[in-house]
């Protein structure tokens, strides 16, 4: 049964057959304007409402949610449909409130860093499971006297493994949450056919491309589908996409201590910057932990290092801050379960 979110407006009107006209947009706002669940919308008739809460049923259970010291990360886990476990993490900046969602239950790349890739494939996600993070962290953000402003697809999962529910899900964030596809980036392991169906789609949204490597050996390595889209196939979609787009590509590289954080690592690196025609922006983050991958992340000073050098080559370049990882909440640590290292403190239920 299609969940609350997965049905399009079209079929939301059919389900709304024989009520009057205007009840399909207060429905319709009431989702996605409101994020309010049917059970909510008092301007409906009551037994109207309770059917409704039947008819759409929400897509996600709440398990967990746990909330970082500092308080300015919130990370969420659901249970689906099927009983596979996901996460979502919204962080709360100064200037901005991102969610970072994600688009399966696990994910099939084996990366052997990402602890989602450790735990291999279970299953695609829907556009109406992808939605509902977002309209959930946008109410959570709300209650926060927050406004959700930026969606990154860099939770579980390879968004351009599962493009269609993906691009549904980018659809409905814009037209009917309103973020603006500027504020909204798909990452992607560098899956060659997506880059290039996501450059003929008509929103312009951010592309970032998990590099970690700058030559096929150590790529082929630490991301295997490199074996299947070497570099210079995967730098050619990538400089394709900007010429179709016009919009900043960024690329992500996790520090890893003595494999990838090598000044010829950087010297590569700032290479294949140039090869682009508008400047790429680098994005380091320090390999965080997971159980499955013994090699650590970088040391902060070689982490600057790396930077600097980058910088000196005229790459423009950030070191991401590390958000959550007293959470589990952090780039690559999300499994979809329990980490055992849980303080109670920060552990409340869900809601
Ligand atoms: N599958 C997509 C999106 C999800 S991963 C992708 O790979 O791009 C989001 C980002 O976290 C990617 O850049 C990924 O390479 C990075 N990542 C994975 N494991 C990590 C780890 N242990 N430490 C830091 N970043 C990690
Ligand atoms: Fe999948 Fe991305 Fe993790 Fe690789 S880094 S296993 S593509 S989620």
């Amino acid at each position: 049964m299609p969940s609350r979110f997965d049905h399009t407006r079209a079929e939301l009107t059919e389900l709304l057959r024989g009520e009057p006209r205007y009840r399909v947009d207060q429905v319709w706002r009431g989702l996605y304007e409101q994020f309010a669940g049917p059970e909510e919308m008092t301007n409906l008739p009551k037994a109207l409402r309770d059917a409704l809460v039947t008819a759409l049923p929400s897509a996600l259970a709440p398990v967990v949610e746990r909330v970082s010291d500092k308080g300015d990360t919130v990370k969420l886990l659901w249970q689906l449909d099927g009983g596979s476990r996901i996460e979502t993490v919204l962080m709360l900046y100064p200037a901005r409130a991102t969610v970072c969602v994600s688009s399966q239950a696990g994910c099939a790349m084996g990366c052997g860093f990402c602890a989602t890739g450790q735990a291999g494939f279970t299953r695609h996600l829907t556009t109406g499971e992808i939605v509902e993070q977002v309209v959930y962290t946008a109410r959570r953000a709300r209650e926060l006297g927050r406004r959700l402003s930026n969606v990154v697809f860099m939770g579980m999962g390879e968004p351009l493994a599962n493009e269609e529910a993906v691009w549904g899900a980018i659809e409905r964030i814009q037209g009917d949450i309103g973020i603006s596809a500027r504020n909204i980036t798909v990452s992607t392991v560098g899956l060659v056919p997506g880059i290039r169906r996501l450059a003929e789609r008509p929103l312009p949204v951010n592309l970032a491309v998990s590099l970690h490597a700058a030559n096929d050996a150590l790529r082929d390595e630490l991301v295997p589908i490199n074996r299947r889209y070497p570099l210079d196939v995967l730098m050619q979609a990538c400089r394709d996409y900007l010429r179709a787009k016009g919009r900043r590509l960024s690329f992500e590289w996790a520090l890893i201590d003595g494999v990838n954080d090598r000044p010829s690592d950087a010297t590569e690196l700032a290479r294949l910057c140039r090869s682009l025609p508008l400047a790429a922006h680098v994005n380091l983050i320090p390999l965080n932990p997971t159980p499955g991958y013994a090699t650590k992340g970088s040391p902060l000073r070689t982490v600057y290092e790396f930077r600097d050098r980058l910088e000196s080559l005229g790459v423009n370049v950030t070191v991401r801050a590390n958000r959550g990882t007293d959470i589990d909440a952090a780039c690559g640590q999300l499994a979809g379960g329990g980490s055992g290292n849980e303080p109670a403190a920060s552990v409340s239920g869900p809601g």
